[in-house]
């Protein structure tokens, strides 16, 4: 199943020059759904996951099913001041200023093997934040998957390099 054809391209959103790549439409039809939430676990089934962690608000849509599938739990990667018991952050630079995302400070515990997703790649920040968060904790990244992956110019595989990254397609940025 090609399920390229089901994300939705929305030009200049939210802002202009950004092509916003919209996974609701692959999401709302059952079978690519299915299928793409299969894959992923079809990757990291023999891995031994402990636990999925997934970064709000699109990653808990998949992050929750595949968590199901392997038999793992499931960990929460928020924004700021939306968990309510104490956190671990992680701040990082945006092309202009910073981004912060946190995690509830006894989350996973050390040791743990932990799956890490998110829809999509770009830059990279977020998901390497993200994996800082992890091995604060003692937990060990194990692999990174992502529904898409953005290749050209943003270079995002570069700034999580050496981490397993499984992306179920990759598309160019347009320039
Ligand atoms: P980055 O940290 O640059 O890799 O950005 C990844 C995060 O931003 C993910 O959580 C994505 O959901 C979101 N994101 C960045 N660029 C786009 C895009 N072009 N279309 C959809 N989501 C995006």
């Amino acid at each position: 199943m090609d399920l390229e054809q089901y994300i939705r391209n929305v030009p200049d959103w939210p802002k202009p020059g950004i092509q916003f790549k919209d996974v609701t439409t692959l999401c709302k039809a059952y079978a690519p759904f299915k299928e793409s939430c299969d894959r992923i676990i079809n990757h990291y089934k023999d891995k031994g996951i402990d636990k999925v962690a997934a970064i709000e608000a699109r990653g808990y849509v998949w992050g929750g099913v595949i968590a199901y599938q392997l038999g793992a739990g499931f960990v929460l990667i928020r924004k700021p001041g939306k968990l309510p018991y104490k956190t671990l952050s992680e701040t990082y630079e945006l092309e202009y200023g910073t981004d912060t995302i946190e995690m509830h400070i006894d989350a996973i515990e050390k040791g743990e093997k932990v799956l890490l997703f998110d829809d999509l790649l770009a830059t990279g920040g977020t998901a390497k934040a993200a994996c800082s968060l992890i091995e604060k904790t003692g937990g060990t990244v194990i692999g990174i998957a992502f529904v898409i992956e953005l290749t050209g110019s943003l270079h995002g595989r570069d700034e999580i390099q050496g981490y397993d990254i499984f992306s179920l397609m990759e598309i160019p940025v347009e320039e």
